[in-house]
């Protein structure tokens, strides 16, 4: 007997489990199939209770989002990314790989929180205004074009969030890539560097200047985002802590 299936593509938050979406664990809860790569699954392990795991390794993207529309044409799947899948997640993968198919299956994709924004919410405010998030991962854009649109955004003083500043086999990126901001932007601006935002354990921020960021270099790793502020940013010491604003505006029209 053949039933009717259904695609959910999932983005499920930063880390820990009680950032994920109430409809994201309920239909996590209703799937058949839980497709994804082996941390994603790991992070929302305690919501697995009898659906059918299928493990799947970085690189396998392709395979794993075949398999997920694959399956889907008879059962309920949840495919899983971390935070949302439409931020360098699985989501447009797998609606190029279901329109190639030619199949009509029914997909519906979940929003989750992003790295921007679980890593903003540790710093306090640093992105209260217009922002530009850029990969530094070389493997699917030519780094023409991230260089490009780095020295774009920084020219326009957008605050630029970096994701996949690093890896094994592109240590170099994140240090071009603040070479490259620092055209546009003094050295004086604020920075923000997170690591492991909202995850159960591990998380670390650090708070510095544009000038000084290349110090943490060897710090920076493939779980860190970056937040270059924009010329309004700036650092407020609470009770210790240094936490980033950016003025959204409200000085310039209100006395507070
Ligand atoms: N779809 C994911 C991003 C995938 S790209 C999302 O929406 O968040 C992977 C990059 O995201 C990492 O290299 C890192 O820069 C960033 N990232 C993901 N989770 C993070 C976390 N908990 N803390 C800090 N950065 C994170």
């Amino acid at each position: 007997m053949t039933k009717n299936g259904k695609l959910y593509i999932i983005g499920i938050g930063p880390g820990s489990v009680e950032h994920l979406t109430i409809r994201a664990r309920d239909v996590i809860a209703a799937s058949d199939h839980v497709i994804g790569n082996g941390t994603y699954l790991d992070q929302i392990e305690s919501l697995i209770d009898g659906q059918n795991i299928i493990r799947s390794s970085m690189g396998k993207e392709v395979d794993r989002a075949q398999k997920a529309v694959e399956l889907a044409k008879t059962s309920v799947v949840s495919i899983i990314s971390g935070g949302d899948a439409n931020i360098y997640g699985m989501a447009g993968l797998v609606l190029e790989v279901a329109e190639n198919s030619g199949s009509d299956v029914d997909i519906e994709v979940l929003p989750g929180v992003t790295a921007i924004t679980a890593s903003a919410s540790v710093l306090g405010a640093p992105i209260v205004n217009d922002f530009a998030v850029i990969s530094l991962s070389d493997l699917l854009t030519p780094w023409e074009v991230i260089e490009k649109r780095l020295d774009a955004a920084a020219s326009a003083d957008f605050i630029i969030s970096l994701y996949n500043p690093k890896s094994r086999q592109r240590n170099s990126n994140f240090a071009r890539a603040i070479e490259i901001i620092k055209r546009h932007k003094a050295d004086s601006v604020t920075v923000g560097l997170v690591k492991n935002a909202l995850r159960e354990s591990d998380e670390e921020a650090i708070v510095t200047t544009l000038g000084e960021v290349l110090d943490y270099d060897d710090w920076v790793d493939m779980r860190t985002t970056i937040l270059i502020g924009n010329s309004e940013s700036r650092i407020w010491d609470n009770n210790g802590k240094k936490l980033i604003i950016t003025p959204r505006g409200y000085h310039r029209k209100y006395d507070y």
